[in-house]
């Protein structure tokens, strides 16, 4: 095979290999005529990942070289493809005239790379596609997120290191397309399942370069007001981004762009466990579906796109959460309303990405008329929306969504009601709407008429009845003559192309109103194009106040689609408060209700305040525990997300975190076991929860042995209990009945366990969840169920009472114990000792560290 550096120098190879050369890490698009073709090692990378033939072509003194490609109409589904495959595509387009024996003009037009993409057809409308730059320095990470279409830019700052937990959950909730890292950077071995990672040379990192881009595209004289030098990290990422942008061909906009420098107090940080025990985004098992799936009733995908936004962080801000709740409550209040506020969402078309697709110069006929319909929508939703009698948030994004004054009538006046889905055919400005268009419309068209007429009067004129006028894409017009009248063809006809049974002549007279024809057409859709590109950039002088308005109608559809869905599904408002207490009354779990139907579900109250932190919940397999602990853990979510909730009544102390440590899962690609997973996720709750945090613990423990377990288990309740930074709630279900005995020695510790119903060997689960513990795990009831056969089940009784004769029941307080039961002599270690443990020494001073052991010592001899 031929190496293209070496390979000979026809015209187009030379070209080529200069373009390539600019391009070493993207696939070359190169179009040639209907054709994007790839060459040498591009597609030989390319024709796999396409499912298309690898051929080879002759490029004179180079030789052959491998060659594949596909037809001009069908590329996008083929970048797709290759973008999904990870490569980044370098579109070598042909500009200008096409003129026959001239080499056509080509310019790399678009550099397209996963995180890179603005075009409709490659994009999710569901969901947001972003550029991350990601920049770690002495126990810091600076990331900024970037999504191309909006052009929202987010730069914030967290301790750590790319390898951290923080950096991880950051990444969870951006979702990010593309990853850009500094050269060199040493990458965790999680990222490469994240998205695909670009690393970029050192300079493009550097702060004076950042600086200088983001005044160039902000416009900006001086940085100050925008409050990035709080953070000089995700600056550094921003000058990345924002070269990258320059190399993908993306224009950045002064009237899109935002910079947002993102504070950590605002939003509520989730996990990955968290994110996946709750089914936020995606469901645990086969049935059923996410919470976001439940909750998406959007018209819009604006709203679509605002709803997974807002899910993925949480807020901590009463304020805020209640500006959101009364929007629901008002929605809910006006039945008329809510309706009017669908019925013309429903209009709406993705006016964000139209904006962002004016912006670039790549809107197509339809994308215009789409931002013309969009604007009407526009105005009778922010009608609608100003007639609600609402709150804060209503009544702003009301008043936000208006279309910029006269554009839709501009667009009205200008483009035809049905329009081509592309500008190279015309036949998308509407007559009358521009004179210069109209004269060359109607030169065409007597030219035409002319022709059409032609073929009358040339029979007449010849006498040859069969004497058709035609149209061909190679010869153009034509007259054609069967043979059998050959001898009747006049002076005057040329012959052109000879067939079976006919000839086909051109006369002068023809090819002048040929011409006339082909130019007039050639130069009206030239002009159309000039036009549609004249209100392509009317639209994108006004895209900022047309994705302001976007934003306002997404924010409009969010809230008519969480009331609909409280409505539907008996949700009720939660109250959310500054205290630290949780009062559930009737709760439900949003998804396994959903998935049981109507009335199956068993609703279940819980309470924590001052007096009661920690409710350890016992009861069998399979009678409900995990479902309560995620119907909790989601009840807040849901309420802090802004949403109405499914319990009668719910009062709600605002949570800085929920944690979640939920069933049994290794992780084997990490060479971790299950137990090992369950310590490490337990241990990263101990050391980061606070007393504002919703703590929810499932099952710990329980994969190893029982002894080793329920000493862990008790340690981490009491621990819990007593950290002076921790106290916090915590809902703690577990299989050891031994811990029911904590609530005697442990003051804010309560029990809880799930009714059963027992009739001889048969049990029925209630799903009710009471006050007080557990005394039996009913495991062998539970195989019974599950279809362990009646031998084993027969064996497991036997050795079961054997168990229970052979040790001596160590009273729990309350009830005896069918399980391997553990003494539990002195549950409650001295609180000194506790606080002791817990010190962080490193982070103290000498003089602190004196006297906290002066105060420990004074109260250790008391
Ligand atoms: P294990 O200890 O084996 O994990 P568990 O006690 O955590 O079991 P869950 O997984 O919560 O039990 O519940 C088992 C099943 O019981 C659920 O799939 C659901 O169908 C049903 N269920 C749980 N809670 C309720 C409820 N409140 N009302 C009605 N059905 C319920």
């Amino acid at each position: 095979m031929l190496d293209l550096d070496t390979a000979g120098d026809t015209p187009i190879l030379r070209e080529y290999r200069a373009i390539k050369a600019e391009h070493p890490d993207a696939i070359v698009l190169a179009r040639l005529g209907d054709f994007f073709e790839m060459f040498g090692a591009d597609a030989e990378t390319a024709a796999p990942i396409l499912g298309v033939q690898l051929t080879g072509r002759g490029f004179g003194a180079a030789g052959r070289l491998p060659m594949c490609g596909v037809p001009h109409q069908a590329i996008a589904q083929h970048i797709r493809k290759l973008l999904d495959a990870g490569q980044r595509v370098a579109i070598w387009d042909q500009v200008g005239e096409v003129v026959s024996g001239r080499l056509v003009r080509r310019e790399v037009t678009r550099v397209l790379s996963p995180g890179m993409v603005v075009e409709a057809e490659l994009l999710d409308p569901s969901a947001v596609s972003r550029c991350v730059a990601l920049v770690a320095s002495h126990g810091r990470v600076g990331v900024a997120a970037f999504d191309p279409n909006t052009q929202h830019l987010e730069l914030f700052e967290v301790a750590g290191d790319l390898d951290g937990a923080v950096v991880a959950d950051e990444l969870a909730r951006l979702d990010p397309s593309e990853m850009l890292v500094e050269d060199g950077t040493a990458i965790p071995a999680g990222f490469a399942a994240i998205a695909p990672l670009t690393p970029l040379a050192g300079a493009v990192f550097d702060t004076t370069r950042a600086e200088e881009r983001v005044r160039r595209a902000t416009g900006a004289v001086s940085l100050d007001g925008l409050g990035v030098s709080a953070v000089p990290l995700a600056l550094r990422a921003a000058g990345a981004v924002l070269a990258y942008c320059e190399r993908a061909h993306i224009v950045i906009s002064q009237e899109l762009l935002r910079i947002a420098v993102r504070t950590s107090d605002s939003a509520m940080r989730l996990d990955a466990h968290t994110r996946a025990n709750l089914e936020l985004f995606s469901r645990l098992g086969e049935r059923g579906s996410s919470l976001l799936q439940l909750l998406d009733a959007t018209r819009t995908p604006m709203g679509t796109r605002l709803l997974r936004a807002r899910l993925a962080e949480p807020l901590r801000q009463v304020e805020a959460i209640t500006h959101r709740l009364d929007s629901i409550a008002a929605l809910l209040d006006d039945r008329d309303g809510r309706r009017h506020l669908r019925e013309s969402l429903s209009g709406m078309r993705d006016l964000e990405r139209l904006v962002a697709r004016c912006v670039q110069g790549i809107a197509t006929p339809r994308d215009l008329g789409a931002v013309r319909e969009t604007c009407a929508a526009l105005e009778t939703t922010g009608s609608v929306a100003r007639a609600i009698r609402a709150g804060a948030e209503i009544t702003d994004a009301a008043a936000r969504c208006r279309a910029p004054d006269g554009l839709r009538e501009r667009l009205a006046a200008l483009l035809c009601d049905d329009l081509p889905a592309t500008a190279s055919e015309g036949g998308a400005i509407r007559p009358g709407a521009d004179a210069d268009l109209d004269n060359l419309r109607a030169a065409g068209s007597t030219a035409r008429t002319y022709l059409a007429a032609l073929e009358a009067s040339e029979r007449e004129r010849t006498g040859i009845r069969s004497l058709r006028v035609g149209y061909n894409r190679v010869f153009g017009y034509f007259i054609e003559v069967p043979n059998a009248h050959r001898d009747r063809v006049p002076e005057d006809y040329a012959r052109k192309q000879t067939l079976a049974g006919a000839e086909r002549f051109v006369t002068p007279d023809l090819k002048e109103h040929e011409a006339i024809v082909l130019h007039a057409r050639e130069r009206a859709i030239a002009r159309e194009q000039e036009l549609l590109a004249g209100a392509a950039a009317d639209i994108a002088i006004r895209a900022g106040a047309l994705a302001d308005a976007a934003a306002a109608a997404g924010t409009l559809d969010v809230a008519q689609s969480l009331a609909v869905v409280a409505e539907e599904q008996h949700w009720v408002r939660p109250t959310v408060d500054p205290s630290s207490n949780l009062a559930i009354v009737g709760g439900r779990h949003p998804l396994v209700e959903r998935m049981l139907g109507p009335g199956r579900f068993v609703p279940n109250d819980l309470e924590f305040d001052d007096e009661a932190r920690i409710v350890v919940l016992t009861g069998p397999n399979m009678a409900g525990k995990s479902t309560f602990l995620r119907q909790t853990a989601s009840i807040v979510l849901l309420a802090q997300f802004g949403s109405f909730v499914p319990a009668d009544e719910a009062v709600i102390g605002v949570c800085d975190r929920i944690f979640t440590r939920i069933g049994a899962h290794d992780d084997l690609s990490g060479g971790l076991s299950t137990f090992m997973v369950e310590m490490a996720e337990t241990a990263a709750i101990l050391r980061q929860a606070t007393e504002r945090s919703l703590v929810i613990l499932d099952e710990i423990g329980r994969g190893t042995s029982t002894y080793d377990g329920v000493s862990i288990a008790q340690a981490v309740v009491e621990y819990l209990h007593d950290a002076p930074q921790l106290n916090c709630r915590t809902l703690f279900a577990t299989h050891f009945h031994e811990l029911t005995v904590l609530a005697t020695h442990l003051p804010r510790v309560r029990n809880a366990r799930v009714e059963v119903v027992e009739n001889g060997a048969e049990i029925t689960f209630l799903h009710r969840i009471v006050p007080g513990g557990a005394d039996r795990s009913y495991g062998v009831h539970v195989a019974r169920l599950a279809g362990i056969p009646g031998g084993v089940l027969v064996r497991a009784r036997q050795l079961l009472a054997a168990q229970e004769r052979e040790r001596p029941l160590a009273g729990n307080g309350e009830h005896g114990s069918d399980q391997l039961t553990l003494s539990i002599s002195d549950p409650r270690p001295n609180p000194v000792v506790t606080e002791l443990a817990s010190l962080d020494l490193d982070g103290m001073t000498p003089i602190a560290a004196l006297n906290k052991l002066a105060e420990l010592h004074e109260r250790a001899s008391m």
